[in-house]
């Protein structure tokens, strides 16, 4: 490239550096050292990755939930001379998000804990790398408002939703219809226990289901997708990104994760986007968007994955997904709701408190025994993630006393 035309670097803030996507895109940035610099990294409490990776980037800021993280990770940084200022708590998370220094913030905190940082960067109009999808179920309406007052350019890293923004017109129209689109089909693996029997599924073990066929993820992603309340939070996730009803998204359960989700067009053509289950490569699209980079993933071998196979998500076995498309169904504060209590009854998962199909179990009570209200403001969500949780812990503790 002719010195001239060298793009200006891009200052980048990763919301969740020491996780599974904060440590693939700065896999991405460091394979681009002439167009990204970081501005800062987050996260929640591990200090010592924390510390590897200031080493490494040297970021202006450095942000750690709380405060005691804050000291330890601030003392190693002294020790070795270090000029990366270190902060703590939800509102620095925002600063980093909004500060007018920064072009580009990736999203990817888990759960309901990224809605704050990703609203304030969709506000301060950045280029939002959106991974934590948990914003989108929780408050979809307001996120897509944000970012349209905010002029926020919003790039999907969920492989599916990154592979339907792909294959989309890039003309956008009011509707689905308008643009020609049918429905868009999201692909799911079906997880470790695609062929499991109910009977099964009642005794599968933490370790069992965080072993995923296809993808290396963080742990409450992974359990997610054994249950497929991932591919449910993804319905939601699309409904709101493309403006698609209920009824034009289906879900197709593909064990190969190869294709990574498609568009249907009026004219009866399929439009799919393919390549290694790897998410680098959704993240140097929204990295280099419109451009393309090198992400550092190999050619996808087609005679190597020799089939592609398709069938239907079974929905006895699966009921999380069912009852994601319920609450996107019943609208208002549903969606939020169904977000608090999967988180509540994951975590107990995890803690090897309650069994694999209590999950649903749980979610499902705390959905029937809640007032479903309209989206009023994220204040009022916030308070309905919390009396969600409440009640989440109330059935779990039933469950718990019962066995
Ligand atoms: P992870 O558990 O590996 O990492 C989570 C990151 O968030 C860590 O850096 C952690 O320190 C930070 N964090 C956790 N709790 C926090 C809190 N309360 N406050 C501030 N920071 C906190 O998760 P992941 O797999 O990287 O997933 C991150 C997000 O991206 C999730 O919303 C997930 O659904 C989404 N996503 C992940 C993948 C994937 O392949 N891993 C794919 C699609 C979407
Ligand atoms: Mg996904």
């Amino acid at each position: 490239m002719h010195d001239s035309i060298k793009p200006t670097r891009q200052h980048v803030t990763i919301l969740g550096a020491t996780g599974t996507i904060g440590i693939n895109t700065l896999d991405v940035i460091s394979q681009h050292p002439e167009r990204f610099s970081i501005f800062a990294l987050t996260a929640n409490n591990n200090v010592n990755s924390m510390f590897s990776l200031c080493q490494q980037f040297k970021p202006k800021f450095a942000v750690m939930l709380n405060e005691s993280s804050a000291h330890a990770l601030l003392a190693q940084l002294k020790a070795i001379g270090s000029d990366t200022e270190v902060l703590h708590g939800e509102a620095a998370l925002c600063e980093v998000s909004a500060h007018v220094e920064v072009n580009i913030v990736m999203a990817a905190i888990v759960g309901a804990a990224g809605l704050h940082p990703a609203m304030a960067a969709a506000q301060a109009g950045k280029r939002v790398l959106l991974a934590n999808k948990e914003t989108l179920v929780m408050a979809g309406n307001l996120f897509m408002q944000a970012v349209e007052q905010g002029g926020a350019t919003l790039l999907p890293i969920d492989s599916e939703h990154n592979a339907i923004f792909q294959v989309m017109p890039q003309e956008k129209q009011p509707t689905l219809s308008a643009m020609g689109v049918k429905r868009v089909l999201l692909t799911a693996s079906g997880g470790p226990f695609r062929n499991a029997s109910l009977d099964e599924l009642k005794v599968v073990t933490r370790t069992q289901a965080l072993n995923h066929p296809n993808w290396v993820m963080g742990p409450k992603i992974t359990i997610d997708s054994a249950t497929m309340m991932n591919k449910g939070l993804e319905v939601i996730e699309a409904h709101w990104l493309f403006n698609a009803h209920p009824s034009q998204i289906e879900v197709v359960v593909h064990p190969q994760s190869v294709i990574h989700s498609m568009v249907e067009y009026i004219d009866g053509s399929v439009l799919a986007q393919l390549g290694n289950p790897d998410m680098r490569t959704p993240i140097a699209y929204g990295l280099g968007y419109p451009e393309r980079l090198q992400s550092g993933v190999s050619s996808l071998d087609l005679i190597l994955t020799a089939r592609l196979d398709f069938c239907a998500p079974k929905l006895t076995h699966f009921p999380c997904l069912r009852i994601a498309y319920e609450a996107l169904n019943a609208g208002g504060t549903a969606p939020a709701i169904l977000n608090a209590a999967n988180e509540v009854a994951v975590e107990a998962f995890l803690e090897d408190k309650i069994g694999f199909m209590d999950i649903p179990n749980i979610i499902e009570a705390v959905l029937t025994s809640s007032d479903i209200k309209p989206v009023a403001s994220i204040k009022q969500l916030v308070a309905v993630d919390e009396e969600a949780r409440q009640q989440a812990s109330i059935q779990l503790n039933r469950l718990c006393t019962r066995s």
